[in-house]
């Protein structure tokens, strides 16, 4: 009998939460990239999928093998194929043409770690690949896109470890000046007054890994748009599991569900061994109405039905022709997963 050939490799999961798209692969252990291109951002870099390429932001939450594996090659690709632009190269100010590299930013305790990491690699390759390693301290703030800030949030794990929120700032007219004709307002401002306040719309958080604690309840995880959380563990009787690994168990994910305001959960980094129709079987059982804006990354079924349905609307959106414009279209330079394209 013949050898049969090696199994697929896996393939990324996809979920479009307009205006985002979710993707990449998460699996407890083994591996945890996730990618937003509208973000210009990936969480995690467990595996370098062919996709993270694009993405020209790493936020390491931790430096767990199955969390960081593909940082190296992630650098050296980005650099071999001479992907991204002018945005995120260091200025070495000696007037010679700068080279694309990624930036990946991290706890401050893992800054000099990472480095000698990538080091390491230069006697070996006799070559070296450069390398943008940023420390962001908890409750810090870095610019990712124009007015999109990322935050650090320390998070409970067992080694230094960041959760992260995405958060638009805005200004808006302080209510006082409100009901001011344009006129009067270009005057106060000329005269030195500040008549704007700054917001922050967290649009985006992610836990990492994590046990839980006070901060999933701040106003970044509260308030975005879609929380991406680590969930670990699915069975009734895990609960100790989880609080030995300081992950996160679905009953942990439970009692978030009053806080967090999202449209969208998006649970990732499940063990192997938890099957996405037990998984699904679970949320529905304990989540009640909440259950339909959990969704889990790697279920790669619900997720193409619904990625589906979503092109059938716009389609049909966009024959009743003047809503062609409105159509949600992705905008960036990222490819969606060939599996879904
Ligand atoms: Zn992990
Ligand atoms: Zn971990």
């Amino acid at each position: 009998m013949l050898p049969s050939p090696p199994a697929r490799e896996g393939q990324l999961g996809f979920l479009y939460l307009p205006p985002y798209r979710v993707q990449g692969i998460s699996v407890a252990g083994e591996q945890t990239v996730i990618q937003i291109p509208e973000l210009d951002l990936a969480f995690d870099i467990g595996q370098c999928t062919r996709a993270v390429l694009s993405a020209p932001t790493i936020a390491l939450s931790h430096a767990h093998m199955d969390h960081l594996g593909g940082l190296p090659y992630w650098f050296s690709q980005r650099y071999f194929q001479k992907i991204g632009g002018e945005t995120h190269m260091p200025d070495k100010g000696d007037g010679k043409p700068r080279i694309p590299v990624g930036r990946c930013i991290c706890h401050p305790e893992l800054e000099q770690h990472l480095r000698g990491m990538m080091r390491a690699w230069e006697p070996l390759e006799r070559q070296k690949t450069p390398f943008d390693i940023v420390p962001l301290a908890p409750n810090s703030d870095i610019e990712i896109k124009n007015n999109i800030m990322l935050r650090a949030i320390e998070t409970r794990h067992t080694v230094p470890s960041l959760g992260y929120a995405v958060l638009e700032r805005r200004s808006k007219l302080k209510e006082e000046f409100r009901d001011l004709p344009q006129e009067k307002l270009r005057e106060l401002r000329a005269s030195g007054i500040d008549i704007t306040r700054q917001m922050e719309i967290p649009l985006v958080a992610y836990t990492g890994d994590t046990s839980p604690g006070e901060f999933l309840v701040r106003d970044e995880f509260a308030d975005a748009k879609v929380v991406i959380s680590e969930c670990t563990f699915f069975e009734p009787d895990h609960n100790d599991r989880a609080r030995t690994g300081m992950h996160l168990h679905i009953d942990d994910i439970i009692r978030m569900l009053p806080v967090w305001k999202a449209e969208a959960i998006v649970l990732v980094h499940a063990s192997r061994r938890t099957t996405i129709h037990y998984a699904r079987e679970r949320i529905e059982a304990l989540a009640g109405a909440d259950a339909s804006r959990i969704h889990l990354l790697m279920d790669h079924r619900s997720n193409r039905a619904r990625y589906e349905a979503q092109v059938a609307a716009a389609n049909g959106a966009a024959s009743g022709a003047t809503k062609a414009a409105e159509n949600p279209r992705p905008e960036s330079q990222a490819e969606i997963p060939e599996t879904q394209a």
